[in-house]
């Protein structure tokens, strides 16, 4: 452990004063230039990231692609080895590295312990799954094999609601598989990143993982960079599109984390009470800034005023404070713009539902929103609608079942539902009509590093975790051979 730290006096890397730096080739560098970076409970700066440039991109791009080869052949043990001491390392500074994320993300720190901890035990278990070679046919002479090859350099590009353990989910599967990075998280959190690199550079080799950072100018130059094969990036579907297009140009491989609007459809034989406190915290866990969290929720009729209460009591019992202050239950949003852009689908669900809790920003410094329950009118209301990604939660009322499916199921995302039933056969049966990359039933965010998660129609392409998300690190190469002695003596080709 570095020892306790006091984020106000702070002799640690959350402290003022920490120089971050970027990492190329192996060295921690200075940037051409360095700017703010704002901690949202107080909407003031405390730290300055440095800046890349284009020329910095690029030679960060060349030591990965130098570096490709020696670490792509290095026994993969080896490789599992330096995984786990780099997981061993972020352990041992988690006090730290949780204390920077509560600064530059806003999330209560006891939060931001279970994101370290979760990107410890997802590092781990990458360590341990292998891109198997496989036998396909192996009788009459025939030999054909599929092996896995890794692609060469991988751009990772993150977001700001989960900084370290999206490119825990990227940083994993491209080394193991023998891939190096270039690593470009989001100008809002970019510094438990650098922290990261710091580690990187004392346990990697010179140019595996690299990391620069932006003010949301180097993301494109990243993507179409020739020297880059395969982009993993995690955002919103508008950046996911240019994402697409710019890799088109090289048919490059991409893997598209995008948003997402998740419904929960709460079935008529559950307990309101239960069900309400289940997707209460569904809906507001980071608050509300979660790819998957519950962004709109289909009820019975005969439930909805006793599910509703207990939501604008749950509500009513959050602590929203800086997540740096014990008992915080919930921090601010990250950053400026996404808290003007709740807010103005606040004024508009102002006039088009009704506010049962919460339903504006706090009268304090940062960017805080009360945790808000809105009993909303129709579906197409932009609340409902869009992906609003704050601690808002839409209720809707239904009828009929059938009808609820498809107002489920009539959206441009599809990334993840929630059923809420005491039948799970009955459950599992609707679940198989929702159009999405994940279905839980009566549970939430249940993420595994074994198990496969992708989003559906525009919430992505591709897929991160479990051995699928280790394939979309590798290029399938397929040597299929017969014995010369099969050919026969006077064939001819063309015969
Ligand atoms: P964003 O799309 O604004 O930014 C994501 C990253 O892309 C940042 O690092 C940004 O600098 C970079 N970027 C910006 N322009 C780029 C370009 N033209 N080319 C390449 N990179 C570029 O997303 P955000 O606001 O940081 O994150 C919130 C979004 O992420 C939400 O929509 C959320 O649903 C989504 N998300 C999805 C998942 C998932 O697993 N599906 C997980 C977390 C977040």
């Amino acid at each position: 452990m570095t020892g306790t730290i006091s984020l106000e006096t702070g002799s640690t890397a959350a402290a003022a004063g920490h120089a971050y730096r970027l990492l190329i080739d192996g060295a921690l560098v200075d940037g051409v230039s360095t700017f703010p970076v704002i901690n949202p409970a107080t909407a003031q700066p405390f730290a300055h990231c440095p800046k890349a440039d284009e020329a910095m991109l690029d030679r960060a791009v060349l030591a990965a692609g130098r570096t490709f080869s020696g670490w792509s052949a290095s026994p993969v043990e080896e490789r599992a080895a330096l995984l786990l001491r780099l997981a061993d390392a972020m352990e041992s500074r988690l006090e730290d590295l949780a204390a920077l994320l509560t600064r530059e993300q806003g999330k209560p720190l006891a939060q931001a312990h279970m994101e370290l901890l979760g990107s410890v035990g997802t590092l781990r278990a990458f360590a341990g799954m292998r891109a198997e070679t496989r036998v396909l046919r192996d009788r009459e002479g025939s030999h054909v094999v599929e092996h896995r090859r890794p692609l060469g350099v991988v751009a990772a590009i993150t977001p700001w609601n989960f900084p370290l353990i999206l490119l825990m989910n990227k940083l994993g599967p491209a080394l193991i598989t023998g891939n190096t990075l270039v690593i470009k998280p989001a100008p809002t959190t970019p510094l438990t990143t650098l922290l990261l690199g710091e580690l990187c550079q004392a346990i990697l080799p010179a140019g595996v993982v690299n990391i620069i950072c932006d003010q949301n100018d180097l993301g494109s130059l990243l993507v179409g960079h020739p020297g880059v094969a395969k982009i993993a990036f995690t955002g919103s579907t508008a950046t996911g599109r240019k994402v697409m297009a710019t890799a088109a140009e090289g048919v490059k491989r991409v893997t598209l984390e995008l948003g997402g609007n998740d419904a929960a459809l709460v079935l008529d034989d559950v307990d309101p009470i239960v069900a309400a406190r289940k997707v209460f915290a569904g809906a507001m866990a980071n608050a509300g800034q979660v790819c998957v969290a519950i962004k709109r929720v289909y009820v019975p009729e005969a439930l909805h005023d006793e599910f509703c209460a207990e939501l604008v009591r749950l509500a009513g019992a959050t602590v929203v404070d800086d997540g740096a202050v014990p008992g915080s239950m919930m921090g601010p949003l990250q950053n400026e713009m996404q808290f003007e852009k709740v807010k103005a689908l606040l004024d508009g669900a102002r006039t088009r539902g009704t506010i049962l809790a919460g339903g504006a920003a706090l009268d304090r410094l940062g960017y805080f929103i009360a945790p808000t329950i809105v009993a909303a009118q129709d579906d197409s209301d932009p609340l409902v609608s869009e992906e609003q990604f704050g601690p808002v939660l839409p209720v809707l009322r239904y009828r009929d079942l059938d009808d609820a499916i498809s107002r489920v199921n009539d959206s441009i995302y599809g990334l993840a539902a929630t059923i809420w039933s005491s039948s799970e056969a009955r459950a599992r049966e609707i679940a198989a009509r929702i159009d999405a990359g994940t279905v839980w039933i009566n549970q939430h965010l249940a993420m595994d590093p074994s198990i496969p998660f992708r989003g559906a129609k525009q919430s992505g392409i591709g897929g991160e975790l479990g051995l699928a998300g280790l394939h979309e690190y590798t290029q399938a190469h397929v040597v299929n051979s017969v014995p010369l002695a099969n050919i026969g003596p006077h064939e001819e080709v063309g015969s």
